[in-house]
């Protein structure tokens, strides 16, 4: 039992149904998988271990119907995942070279290699296939115009993909329909949510920015008080914008203004000179 199937498991289990109808396809769709998983083939039979068993099953249909041979089927039984060993006889075409068998070469790949992040976290798509396989998935990809990027690892030759607009159409390509909508779903909840993030984190900058400024304004007054204890030297417009922000040390400049009565830009002008005014006196650092 699995909690809750990963992307790439969705996609897979999407595109073992999806089955190719003209022969060309079928061909190149079986090469692909084989490739992908063993290594370039010079004819003779192939063992391959398929973890899943939506696609074993796809093997065997695909190698029936492009005249291909399988000829054992056994389960393993001893891991956690159940595998699917088959003996593969691939048919003598490799696919034709039209658009039609490209998508089936990318189809192929994946359901074999393919490892797709989720997309409300990564936009990543790779496929790691054996160094001797890559024939087959490079002219693949440049006929179908996806952009496969290609690096070395562990002896394998990785291809990638990032970004959600190439792997968006490669999922539509291969045929993942259904993928497609989720990926796009996702994609739209994950720039609404770091759009949210952004303005989150800006408006924590401005009250940042407001409350130091509020702090300053209260700090300076507290300075020029302690020379003047009841700042009687100060005209009362300016005596009365100190004592509400010694009264109200976090208020905005609205509320300020509200309780004094006067405008917003009046109380800013007469902090700003209360901070001047301390700032002169020597009193503020
Ligand atoms: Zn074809």
């Amino acid at each position: 039992m699995t909690l809750k199937a990963s992307f790439t498991d969705e996609v897979k289990a999407e595109l073992a149904n999806v089955q190719p109808a003209r022969p060309c396809c079928q061909e190149a769709e079986l090469t692909a998988m084989a490739e992908a998983l063993v290594g370039a083939s010079d004819g003779a039979p192939f063992t391959l271990r398929i973890p899943r068993n939506a696609v074993a099953r796809k093997v065997v249909h695909l190698a029936k119907v492009a005249g291909g041979r399988v000829e054992t089927v056994r389960k393993g039984a001893t891991e956690k995942r159940p595998s699917y060993r088959l003996r593969l006889t691939l048919p003598s075409g490799r696919g034709s070279k039209d658009g039609c068998c490209a998508r089936a070469i990318l189809r192929g790949t994946f359901l074999a290699r393919g490892v797709l992040g989720n997309p409300a976290d990564a936009y990543h798509l790779e496929m790691a296939v054996p160094a001797g396989a890559t024939t087959l998935v490079s002219s693949g990809a440049a006929r179908a115009g996806i952009p496969l990027k290609r690096t070395t690892r562990r002896g394998r030759t990785v291809y990638y993909l990032k970004g959600a607009e190439p792997i968006s159409r490669m999922l539509g390509l291969m045929g993942a329909n259904r993928a497609v909508m989720r990926f796009e779903n996702d994609r739209i909840l994950r720039d609404m949510r770091s759009q949210a993030n952004r303005r989150a984190n800006s408006e924590t900058a401005n009250m940042d920015k407001r409350l130091r400024a509020a702090l300053q304004q209260r700090d300076a007054i507290r300075r020029l008080k302690a020379r003047d204890n009841r700042l009687q030297s100060l005209p009362p417009a300016l005596r009365e914008v100190a004592e509400l922000r010694l009264a109200h040390p976090r208020a905005g400049l609205r509320e300020l203004a509200q309780v004094a009565q006067v405008s917003k830009s009046a109380v800013a002008n007469r902090l700003r000179r209360l901070v001047r005014l301390a700032n002169r006196n020597g009193l503020i650092d």
